[in-house]
């Protein structure tokens, strides 16, 4: 990776979490959830390796990653930091191997070939891996993810790799302006959440930790913790914007 961007002199990655985690819990209270503990991760794709783990320095211990050639360039001075990295962006299964040895959870799982892929991994590496099942609620084409009517299935056969726990579901949100329409995707996402535990209650599925809804953005996030999101995905908020040459 060449192109890997350094923040601005003055950035102070405490005091931008800080400010994340004020809007958080604003955030909660209006929604009734006061306390509820939303997580913050950090999205520290296309920052350099010093930025990303200043990050996790300054307190944002759970990070996000998209790209595997910039994983496999960042991953040990994050592992060194202490992060908890999570693989955020489309996988392929033939770097996989990446997510694998840096990541604690990966939360694109959009095919069965790809957790079948993770699971043989894991299996060789002997260690156990965190998934979320990726959902495409807002129907867009460009979108990654499953379809809601496909994620149960999904979720449920996932489940029965070994080496593999689903802690959730995850989506990217609807990009607009109309809070009604980007709010119906996410509460989507949640409905998807509630039936897979429902449905684990019962015992007709087996998906008891996947209560995780990794949902809403920096420009989003006040909307996904309306409709549930028990942790967001927050780059330009904290990394600042990338200066265009
Ligand atoms: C980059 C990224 C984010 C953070 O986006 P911002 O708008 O910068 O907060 C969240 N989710 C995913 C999947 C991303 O790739």
């Amino acid at each position: 990776m060449t192109d890997l961007a350094s923040p601005a002199a003055d950035w102070d990655p405490a005091s931008r979490l800080a400010e994340v985690r004020a809007r958080v819990h604003v955030a909660e209270a209006q929604a009734g959830r006061a306390g509820a503990g939303v997580q913050v991760m950090v999205a520290t794709k296309t920052w350099d390796a010093d930025a990303a783990a200043g990050v996790v320095r300054a307190g944002g211990a759970l990070v996000g990653e998209s790209r595997m050639q910039e994983l496999a360039a960042k991953g040990e001075a994050l592992r060194a930091a202490g992060a908890r990295i999570h693989v955020i962006g489309q996988l392929q299964r033939n770097k996989a191997a990446i997510a694998v040895e840096f990541a604690h959870c990966v939360q694109t799982v959009d095919s069965l070939r790809l957790a079948e892929r993770l699971s043989r991994l894991c299996l060789e590496a002997e260690r156990d891996l965190d998934v979320m099942v990726q959902v495409n609620v807002s129907g867009e084409e460009s979108k990654a993810g499953v379809d809601p009517g496909e994620a149960l299935a999904l979720a449920s056969a996932v489940q029965d790799l070994p080496g593999l726990t689903v802690t959730g579901f995850m989506t990217i949100g609807l990009n607009s302006p109309d809070e009604y329409a980007v709010r119906t995707g996410y509460r989507r996402l949640r409905e998807i959440r509630d039936d897979a535990l429902i449905l684990s209650e019962r015992g007709d599925l087996d998906l008891r930790e996947a209560w995780h809804l990794s949902m809403g953005m920096s420009s989003d996030l006040e909307w996904a913790i309306a409709e549930g999101a028990t942790m967001v995905r927050v780059g330009s908020a904290v990394m600042g914007t990338r200066a265009t040459p």
